[in-house]
């Protein structure tokens, strides 16, 4: 199908991009990689009147650390966010994930900030904001916002930007440098949107033991979700084979998945205990400075 007919905007400046967004209102839309809004212009899903292209705004495609923060402009592609040094050295997990997503040709166009705009619930870049802490940064012609990534989440593909607005950049909190990490997800075919996917941070003290546990699950919910497994991952416990069949037994039950019409809610379940096993034991593996 061939998608509604619109106006084509191609602004050279963030302001300028923003004044079109706040001129039109609801009947605009920003399109980055185009690789979600492009079906969906395509299926007639969506049919904004006005099509606001961000592809010269060269000033949001950047990586930049500082002071334990490493932030990440909108129009970063998935590429760039998977293989920068500054990316792979500071936050490994989230360059890990980005490896992960679609295909190659996907991850050259497709962007940060639309991949957490589009919010699909088995998202990759999503997981991990709100895992980590992330805080994603909107502008508009009023201002900017700087909000929670758990906070900017609402629904299946609804997040907190309003008309007017535009994602423009976000902020992850670098993972300590002794941290275990893991990342898993399940899909039908490689490159195909996961089915459920999890991801967890640890950290050990000097005697190996649990100091700290951070988990969180997509594909189960409306929104990627932090899992509370502190009442059988108590700070102070010895990591064990033992210990992560029972972590991960206690996660898949805490979580609430419903049947869709190709995939039981049981399945689901299945997958994520498998899943969160497995990262839990990568994790471990990393922390101790063992190879993952
Ligand atoms: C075959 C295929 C497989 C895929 N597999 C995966 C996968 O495994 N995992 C995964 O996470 N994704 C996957 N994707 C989606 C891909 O990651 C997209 O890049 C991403 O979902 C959207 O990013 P985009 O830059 O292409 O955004 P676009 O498609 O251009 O836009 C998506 C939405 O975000 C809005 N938007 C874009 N940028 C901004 C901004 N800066 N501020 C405000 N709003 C904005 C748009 O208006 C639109 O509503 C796949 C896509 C395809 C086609």
């Amino acid at each position: 199908m061939k998608p509604a007919s619109f106006d084509y905007h191609r602004p050279q400046t963030l302001e300028a991009a923003l004044g079109l967004l706040a001129r039109y209102g609801d009947r605009a839309k920003p399109i980055a990689g185009g690789q979600s809004l492009g079906p969906m212009l395509n299926m007639r899903l969506a049919r904004p009147e006005h099509l606001v292209d961000l592809n010269d705004l060269v000033e949001l495609d950047f990586v930049r650390m500082s002071e334990g923060v490493l932030e990440i402009g909108a129009m970063t592609r998935h590429q760039r966010v998977a293989t920068a040094p500054e990316v792979r050295r500071t936050h490994p997990l989230l360059a890990a994930a980005a490896a992960t997503i679609g295909h190659y040709a996907i991850r050259q166009r497709g962007t940060l900030g639309g991949s957490l705009v589009h919010a699909d619930p088995a998202a990759q870049m999503p997981l991990i904001a709100v895992l980590g802490g992330a805080k994603i940064m909107v502008r508009g012609l009023a201002g900017q916002r700087e909000i929670n990534a758990v906070d900017f989440f609402r629904s299946v593909m609804t997040v907190d930007v309003g008309y007017g607005e535009m994602v423009t950049s976000v902020r992850f909190p670098q993972l300590p440098a002794n941290s275990g990490w893991g990342f898993e997800l399940f899909s039908r075919r490689r490159g195909d949107f996961a089915i459920v996917s999890v991801a967890v941070t640890l950290l050990l003290d000097s005697d190996g033991r649990l100091a700290s546990l951070e988990m969180a699950c997509g594909g189960v919910g409306s929104v990627p979700f932090r899992l509370d497994v502190s009442a059988v991952a108590e700070v102070g416990a010895m990591p064990s084979g033992k210990w992560i069949a029972g972590v991960s037994n206690f996660a898949a039950q805490s979580i609430s998945p419903e049947d869709s019409a190709s995939i039981p809610a049981a399945f689901r379940r299945e997958v994520a205990a498998a899943l969160v096993e497995k990262a839990l034991a990568t994790a471990l593996a990393r922390a101790r400075g063992e190879k993952a």
